[in-house]
């Protein structure tokens, strides 16, 4: 995940201030010089590093903070305020044009993420504003990115349009447009050609597509794992094209973070939403105070949060909650809970979010391993529908069985019986109203 060392490393730095009690001068500027490497380290612009550096040293040095018993905490403070507003401030929300449709231009080098970011943004406002899409296939360079979109198109039930690739991109977009208007689509998403590098013919061509289409967002995915690089491609296409927002994908697998770090103040365009992995649902909005907090190792339980609303099935979890009153809890939900934490993204990340967490020793190895989930899912599918909504039938014949039945051993199938009925006792606490035995330790 994005920033690993660069939170170990602030910490660490802001630790070392915490143990001083009365904070001095050069206190600060060790702490200062502390940040600005790991800064740099994390491959941040380095105008950026110096700019903040400079704003959380004047203000720690220059205020009262000092030589007071809470200095280091109110330093801590400063370095998340500056950290938020190098980040942008505030969440800047999508543009959306005053009558239907609101049309999204999005533009970014081949390989960003690009196709992938329209699929998720479109399921977003599908999902969360009921939103009526229609996707354009503008990408008539790249054989596969019509056949790509299609298939996402098809994922998320959202129209695409495409004329092929013998159609150029500009005529493809004013018939796609047309067709929208006639459908009274609510927005219109305009997959654009990637490039291997930024050239000439790609610039007009886009221009182009913004003239004609005159969009009411143009927003350029870039792939944060190519630290710098992503920052120098936002500012040519920021240049070129004035773009309205940035989308920064890959955090997940960008444990630097240099590029989300430096983008806004760099080409002065907010990010807007980013790209935590792979998969559809794989997408956040961009909110600069949660990220810093998230950066400074303070976790973000509002991410958490929106992220449980929207990828836990609502309808799912009533249930459960119910049966959880009733004592009904049963296999099948056992195994539908692992579902359901699996489609929340990985669970190192989850626990990044929680604040405190990543400061409990052991916490940061803690994984849940797909492999293990897919062994106790085998178990359940081998036992007979009686036996998963009755665990008592369970007797050593029958556990023999199922060891059996789903290649493992009968130790396995004990173990996996006994999680089922811990996680049941702790339902049964939780929906009581008590606290299950060692969390309140957790968050003590
Ligand atoms: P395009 O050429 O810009 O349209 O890029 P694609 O949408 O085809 O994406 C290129 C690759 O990046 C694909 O394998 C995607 O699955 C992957 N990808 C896109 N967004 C993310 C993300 O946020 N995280 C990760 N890990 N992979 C991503």
């Amino acid at each position: 995940m994005a920033f690993e060392s660069l939170t170990e490393r602030l910490q660490d730095a802001m630790k070392k201030l915490r143990r001083k009690g009365k904070i001095t001068e050069s206190d600060v500027r060790e702490m200062m010089r502390e940040i600005r490497l790991a800064l740099l380290e994390a491959d941040v612009n380095f105008n950026v590093v110096k700019d903040f550096t400079k704003r959380v040293s004047d203000r720690a040095v220059g205020s009262e903070v000092l030589d007071t018993l809470t200095s280091a905490q109110q330093i801590v403070k400063i370095v998340d305020e500056e950290l938020t507003a190098t980040l942008g401030q505030e969440a800047v929300p999508l543009n959306k044009s005053p009558k239907i449709p609101t049309v999204i231009m999005v533009s970014g080098l081949q390989g960003a993420g690009k196709t992938t970011f329209v699929g998720k943004l479109a399921n977003f406002l599908k999902k969360n504003n009921d939103a009526r899409p229609l996707l354009i296939a503008g990408d008539v360079y790249r054989p596969a990115a019509i056949e790509q979109l299609k298939v996402i198109g098809q994922q998320i039930d959202v129209p695409v349009f495409d004329m092929g690739t013998d159609v150029s991109p500009v005529e493809i977009v004013r018939q796609g447009m047309a067709l929208a208007q006639e459908q009274k689509n609510d927005y219109v998403f305009i997959d654009t050609a990637g490039r291997l590098h930024i050239d000439d013919v790609l610039m007009n061509e886009l221009k182009e597509i913004k003239e004609l289409a005159t969009p009411d967002e143009i927003l350029l995915v870039v792939d944060a794992m190519t630290g710098q690089d992503a920052v120098n491609v936002a500012e040519s296409f920021n240049e070129q094209l004035s773009i309205t927002g940035v989308v920064v994908t890959k955090l997940d697998g960008d444990t630097r973070g240099g590029a989300a770090l430096s983008i806004r103040a760099v080409t002065g365009k907010p990010i807007k939403f980013v790209g935590t992995g792979e998969k559809l649902t794989d997408i956040e909005v961009f909110h600069p105070d949660r990220m810093s907090g998230r950066i400074l190792g303070m976790g973000d339980m509002l991410t958490l949060i929106e992220k449980a609303q929207q990828d836990y099935d609502e309808q799912k979890a009533e249930e459960l909650a119910l049966k959880m009153q009733e004592n009904t809890f049963d296999f099948n939900d056992f195994i539908e809970q692992f579902d359901q934490l699996q489609n929340m993204g990985s669970f190192e990340d989850i626990i990044k979010m929680i604040p405190g967490m990543n400061n409990i020793p052991g916490m940061d190895k803690v994984q849940i391993d797909p492999k293990d989930i897919e062994r106790k899912k085998a178990m359940v599918y081998s036992m007979t529908p009686e036996e998963r909504v009755n665990p008592d039938l369970l007797n050593p014949s029958r556990r023999r069985r199922i060891a059996a039945g789903s290649g493992n051993s009968v130790v396995q199938v004990n173990q996996m019986i006994k999680q089922f009925k811990e996680s049941k006792k702790m339902m049964q606490q939780m929906s009581s109203g008590k606290m299950p035995a060692g969390m309140d330790q957790m968050f003590g």
